[in-house]
């Protein structure tokens, strides 16, 4: 089967690629430009005869996707800005992650009759109310939705117009395959917390990286001398969200999937990388030692991912520790 995937250069792409790719799928990915691609392939050479690659410079264009779908069996749509350096949050941010949705939902309903299951990786920030702060007590699960609309997100200043870039698109996802004529598959959307964990061998370099490496490395490279603050309590390792999304395309039962490990705070990851990595020790700051430097805080509830995806998620001294052997052995490198 033929598996479109955009964003697949990315943290979370690499690994997803590589996912449906070990599992018997061929994979068509879509990259911005040449170089893109050429990096890309020479990741994924092991498997090069079952990838190709079709360059999309603008996904917001009208028709982007309309060559990118064509005899395709399935799609991970994953591509979106990820960052929080932006000028304009409607123009870097809320366009291509709506109309970069929507637009490849049309060209699916035009161009690719055989899809049966399109998964769009969308996120946790779609969920939370963070104008709630860390609400303790408070449980969150699928039914739930940020607050965010296209005017605060457009206006918003504090922060959170990434968050609802991926509310939006997400919510304009459910409405086309609800409302839209022609839509002959089903969609999964996968939720997750904040992403961590070793980037895909091969596909990062120290100086470009993306917004999850580079909050994790920024404890590490010897640029801090306080455990900075920690903004969202609850992580996932990015090798379990690469596998979430094979299982929300292979799954008879496609929903809304919330996925976390558990709670995240970066005081713990400082005390695990300089107490397990001797090569650390001097260069990640020392903060308050076994206490968490994040008070009492919401839940998130999993049960659904764990019970229709059958997922189990890894522990949070794996992901960090892989992380850290990870950033090592990229200063090696380079
Ligand atoms: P990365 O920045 O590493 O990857 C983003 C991917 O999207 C890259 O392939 C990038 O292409 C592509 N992309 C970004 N903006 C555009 C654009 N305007 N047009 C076309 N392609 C674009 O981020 P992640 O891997 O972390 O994120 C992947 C997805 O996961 C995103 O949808 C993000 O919102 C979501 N997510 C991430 C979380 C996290 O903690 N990391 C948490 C929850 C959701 P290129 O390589 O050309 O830049």
């Amino acid at each position: 089967k033929l598996i479109l995937i955009t964003g697949g250069t990315g943290f979370i792409g690499n690994h997803t690629v590589s996912q449906f790719l070990l599992n018997g799928y061929r994979v068509r990915a879509t990259v911005r430009n040449q170089d893109s691609c050429d990096r890309f392939l020479s990741i994924h050479w092991r498997h090069r005869d079952s990838l190709e690659t079709l360059i999309v410079a603008d996904i917001t264009r009208p028709g982007a996707f309309d060559a990118a779908v064509k005899d395709v069996d399935g799609i991970v749509h994953m591509a979106s800005p990820f960052t929080y350096k932006i000028t304009d949050n409607e123009k870097d941010l809320i366009v291509p992650a709506i109309n970069g949705t929507k637009g490849i939902l049309q060209s699916t309903v035009s161009f690719a009759p055989k899809v049966k299951r399109v998964v769009l990786t969308s996120s946790f920030a779609s969920i939370a109310d963070f104008s709630k702060g860390l609400r303790p007590g408070h449980v969150y699960e699928e039914s739930q939705w940020s607050p965010l609309t296209y005017q605060a997100t457009k206006d918003d200043k504090r922060g959170l117009a990434y968050a609802g870039s991926k509310k939006l698109a997400e919510e304009a996802a459910w409405q086309f395959v609800e409302t839209s004529p022609g839509v002959n598959f089903s969609l999964a959307t996968i939720n997750p917390t904040m992403v961590y964990g070793p980037a895909f061998p091969g596909s990062a370099g120290l100086k470009h990286l993306g917004q999850s490496m580079s909050e994790i490395y920024a404890l590490m490279d010897a640029s801090l001398n306080e455990v900075p603050p920690t903004m969202l309590p609850a992580f996932v390792d990015v090798r379990d969200v690469a596998r979430a999304h094979l299982l929300a395309f292979e799954t008879d039962n496609p929903q809304r999937f919330l996925i976390s490990g558990g709670d995240f705070d970066k005081q713990k990851v400082c005390d695990l990388l300089r107490d397990q990595i001797p090569e650390l020790k001097s260069r990640v700051p020392v903060g308050n030692p076994g206490k968490p430097s994040i008070g009492e805080h919401y839940e998130v509830d999993c049960s659904r991912a764990r019970s229709i995806l059958g997922i189990e998620f890894r522990p949070f001294n794996e992901t960090f520790l892989d992380m850290g052997h990870a950033f090592l052995e990229m200063e090696n490198a380079e």
